[in-house]
């Protein structure tokens, strides 16, 4: 049976270039042009994931997302357009589950709805081994190796790793990665994880400048990426 997808936009071309997509997959679209419709669509056709854009003709995104998470646990990612940080950082503070920036192609659509379905059934907890590209990681062992090199992170650092390999193929906020490493009122911030974030990459990227695993996500965070990503 061929997943659901529900796609909240009122921009026509983008819902054509989306179903086009998807319907090439083998998923199946159900448009809805303003927030009210997407949401009596999400009750009675109970869709597998949300596509979720900003600006709708009945008011904001993350309104409607707020909404959603009110009951429903179903994966939702943010479409929204450059620039427009803020609003991805507020939505994944909602409960967004990911974001894709305007425009996007078909190949990163696909990827994102993949890991957020994917997470969503599996919840990530069994998955203790993490690989991608030469990397791996042990959640269970705290070991992390670059093909056969056994790599020695300090604490802060694996935990830094640890969160983004728990979310790899998503977007995971400074704020966040904040929380998780240092705890809440430590007094450290979003410097600091630049700093570690540095320190990390030097450590297990070939070219820090020019990372293969962890990317930075410009004024919201990072993001791990899987082999799916590289396809
Ligand atoms: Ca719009």
């Amino acid at each position: 049976m061929s997943e659901l997808v529900l796609l909240i936009e009122d921009d026509s071309s983008i819902r054509r270039f989306v179903s086009a997509s998807l319907s090439d997959q083998g998923f199946k679209t159900l448009e809805a042009v303003t927030g009210k419709t997407g949401l009596e669509y999400l009750v009675s056709r109970k869709p597998s994931l949300v596509l979720l854009d900003l600006g709708l003709p009945d008011g904001n995104g993350i309104e409607i997302l707020k909404r959603i998470r009110e009951w429903s646990r179903v994966p939702v990612i943010i479409i929204s357009a450059r620039g427009q940080e803020g609003d991805k950082v507020a939505g994944l503070d909602a409960g967004a589950d990911d974001y894709l920036s305007k425009p996007f192609g078909a190949a990163e659509l696909l990827a994102r709805i993949r890991v957020s379905l994917r997470r969503f059934k599996t919840d990530g907890s069994d998955f203790p081994v993490f690989k991608t590209g030469d990397l791996k990681v042990d959640l269970s062992k705290h070991h992390v190796w670059i093909g056969k090199k056994e790599i020695h992170l300090s604490p802060i650092q694996y935990k830094i790793l640890a969160v983004l390999v728990r979310q790899a193929g998503r977007v995971v906020t400074r704020e966040r990665i904040l929380e998780e490493a240092w705890g809440q009122d430590s007094g450290a911030g979003i410097d600091s994880v630049r700093i570690y974030m540095h320190q990390l990459r030097k450590k297990i990227e070939k070219t820090p400048l020019r990372p293969q695993y962890l990317k930075t996500e410009l004024g919201v965070g990072y993001r791990m990426i899987t082999d799916e990503d590289r396809i």
